[in-house]
């Protein structure tokens, strides 16, 4: 399967280098990063919101809610949540955060994400948008909450919302925040997908937290098909001449200049647990964003979830893959 998605994201790398206006965009990335805007989306929507809300390379950096689950507080969510929040802190440009839900629901679920996003330092003073979304039909609108509202930029999204493409329940990408890599397409439409700083996900802690709602979200997706369904790690960055580097790798091998109550904790996360799979530290962001990869599977395997699919039969090798994609043209590539 990695094949036919290589081969898609080589067809899409042609088709934005043809269009004027990605073009630019590729060119900028080329540069760095500066988005507009800051995006939670449920694992399952993950992808397919870029589309819904026609964000193009280089607009929203990515925040994770595990799909039908209210959004955590920054301590409850340090990975999904809080620490790619922070990260978004660094940028100049702060339009809106964005956050979406599935048309049918609960309001309690709606409330108690809004509060716990409002709750994170680093979103204060930033326009929440919240948005109502019938995916079927491609249509949107707006929440409305007792927060820092912004009706224009409210009225921008609902109006250009376009019906996304079908979703491949049974790929699931892990992928970084940053605004300039995707999540690849599948041979059937576009996968799930959880974006964290630099595609990282804690170990299981046992504890009411995010790792005990991704457990359940693995539960459930790993109940039906479980041999089917596919796990990319992506990494990013480095990997080809010119290509800018994964930020979070990067601030990863320069821990003393990392700040902040809610970035400087995460980033250290990635630091020691990318060394359990390093032969003494990595001297280039390329081999630590790939440890990092490493430490993401040898967690995901100890999820009670995922090892007791491994009991029942499901091979981890199959399950698992590393990948990179470069960070300019979302070019996917194998390891090796
Ligand atoms: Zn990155």
């Amino acid at each position: 399967m990695i094949n036919k998605m290589t081969e898609i994201s080589d067809k899409l790398e042609r088709q934005r280098k043809d269009d004027p206006k990605l073009l630019v965009k590729m060119q900028v990335a080329a540069q760095g990063q500066d988005p507009r805007f800051f995006i939670v989306s449920q694992i399952h929507r993950s992808t397919q919101d870029l589309k819904l809300l026609g964000l193009e390379q280089g607009d929203a950096f990515h925040g994770t809610r595990v799909s039908g689950c209210p959004l955590l507080s920054p301590s409850k969510s340090p990975v999904l949540f809080a620490g790619p929040a922070a990260y978004n802190g660094n940028f100049l440009q702060k339009d809106g955060v964005v956050i979406t839900f599935d048309i049918d629901e609960p309001q309690e679920r709606i409330h108690e994400s809004l509060v716990n996003l409002t709750e994170h330092p680093e979103l204060s003073g930033i326009p929440l948008i919240a948005l109502s979304v019938d995916y079927g039909q491609g249509l949107a609108q707006a929440i409305g909450h007792s927060f820092h509202r912004n009706r224009d930029v409210e009225e921008m999204f609902v109006s250009r919302c376009v019906k996304p493409e079908r979703c491949d329940e049974s790929v699931l990408v892990l992928l970084c925040s940053d605004s300039r890599v995707h999540p690849p397409s599948t041979p059937v439409g576009v996968p799930y997908a959880i974006q964290t700083l630099g595609a990282y996900v804690s170990k299981y802690t046992g504890a009411d937290d995010e790792t005990m709602q991704l457990n359940d979200f693995f539960s459930g997706w790993l109940s039906t098909d479980a041999s089917e369904k596919r796990i990319l790690i992506v990494e990013h960055g480095g990997f080809t001449q010119e290509e800018p580097p994964c930020g979070a790798g990067q601030a990863s091998l320069n821990l003393h200049q990392v700040k902040g109550e809610f970035l400087r904790p995460v980033i250290e996360i990635l630091h020691r647990e990318a060394l359990r799979f390093e032969d003494g530290i990595s001297k280039t962001v390329k081999d630590r964003v790939l440890a990092i990869g490493q430490a993401t599977e040898h967690n995901l395997r100890n999820y009670p979830a995922i090892a007791r699919a491994q009991e029942e039969g499901v091979s981890m090798e199959s399950l698992f893959q590393i990948v990179t994609m470069d960070t300019v043209t979302g070019r996917l590539s194998e390891i090796g």
